[in-house]
């Protein structure tokens, strides 16, 4: 354990993203003593998008793993303390409440969980297998891979439209392959799609399976007409899947309570159905699912979690 951190901690915040940084920021500055555990994706979905240009204060827009860093800087500069590691199991009926960390148990007195959300697949067989030889979830991570190539982009989404925005600056040809006729995606980002001529859409169908294999990668799918049931073989290099997320939730099933898709359900804003635990950022909201959204999440949170330790008083 940190060596400036009490045993049991204040704060344990679970997540780096704008929620988990924005919640060590306050708290940090309340004097929580906060520990943030971040997992195998540090600073949390942003650091794998483009420019953003809906974050107050960026007049230009800002690159989201810049934002991330910057977050990550506030927080450390009020004395937040990281550390990098898989939680395996989270034990929250008693107080302290104890976390895992590989083999290592921490005690907090309120824990705050912004872990996030993951992107959906399509549950096609061989999708993880070729996972990174084609088969991506993220464009900035991957795109320069596919100089000149043909892709396909799942998904009729914000996320989709960003994807093949982003992917026409490399690729030969983007096909967004969508499954109604209507996209779900913000007009802005409609237009932008639809108004690059590298860009072209495959509507009412999905993509029912990949073509390829480890040695040579993604070399087509097949793609199904929704609406008749025919199918076609469509050559591509590489397929961007964007159809959304999960919440990363499966830690706290049976002790807090969910929807049934797995997002946390609170009141008051951050309170889950445990004094003392709170929730922020996409793990608990299915609806506006924002970097701003989750930073103000994270922000009530702290706030919350700070006036919960007064309650407690002096031990
Ligand atoms: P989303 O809004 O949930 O869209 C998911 C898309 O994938 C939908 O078009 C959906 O189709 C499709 N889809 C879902 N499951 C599918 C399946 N099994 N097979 C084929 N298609 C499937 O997710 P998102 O685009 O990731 O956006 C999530 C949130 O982040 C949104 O609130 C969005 O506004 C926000 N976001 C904002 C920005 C930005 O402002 N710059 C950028 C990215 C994301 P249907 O439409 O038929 O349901």
């Amino acid at each position: 354990m940190p060596a400036t951190c009490k045993s049991p901690l204040e704060t344990l915040i679970l997540g780096s993203g704008p929620a988990g940084l924005t919640a060590a920021i306050y708290s940090a500055r309340a004097r929580c003593c906060p520990l943030v555990i971040h997992g195998r994706q540090p600073g949390g979905q942003l650091t794998t998008t483009t420019v953003i240009e809906n974050y107050p204060g960026f007049v230009e827009g800002i690159d989201g793993g810049e934002l991330m860093a910057r977050m990550q800087q506030q927080a450390e500069r009020f004395g937040t303390q990281f550390l990098e590691g898989e939680v395996s199991r989270v034990e929250l009926t008693k107080t302290p409440f104890r976390i895992w960390l590989d083999e290592e148990c921490y005690q907090t007195k309120t824990l705050i969980i912004s872990t996030g959300a993951s992107p959906k697949m399509l549950g096609l067989p061989n999708e993880w297998e070729l996972y990174g030889r084609g088969v991506s979830v993220c464009a900035t991570c991957d795109g320069f891979f596919f100089k000149e190539k043909d892709i396909v982009v799942v998904g009729g989404g914000d996320t989709a439209m960003e994807e093949a925005s982003f992917l026409a600056r490399f690729a030969r040809r983007v096909t967004v392959v969508h499954r109604r006729d209507e996209l779900r995606a913000s007009p802005p980002l409609q237009k932008r799609a639809m108004d690059n001529k590298k860009i072209g859409f495959r509507w009412n169908s999905q993509v029912v399976a990949i073509h390829g294999d480890q040695q040579r990668g993604v070399h087509g799918v097949r793609l199904r007409d929704v609406h008749s049931g025919a199918e076609e073989d469509f050559s591509c290099d590489g397929l961007f899947i964007a159809i959304g997320h999960t919440p990363n939730t499966e830690l706290f099933k049976g002790q807090l309570h969910m929807d049934q898709d797995g997002y946390l359900l609170t009141k008051n804003g951050c309170e889950t159905n445990i004094p003392g635990v709170f929730a922020a950022g996409d793990v608990q909201d299915p609806n506006f699912r924002q970097a701003i959204t989750a930073a103000g999440s994270g922000c009530m949170a702290a706030m919350l979690a700070e006036r919960y330790l007064d309650t407690l008083g002096e031990d």
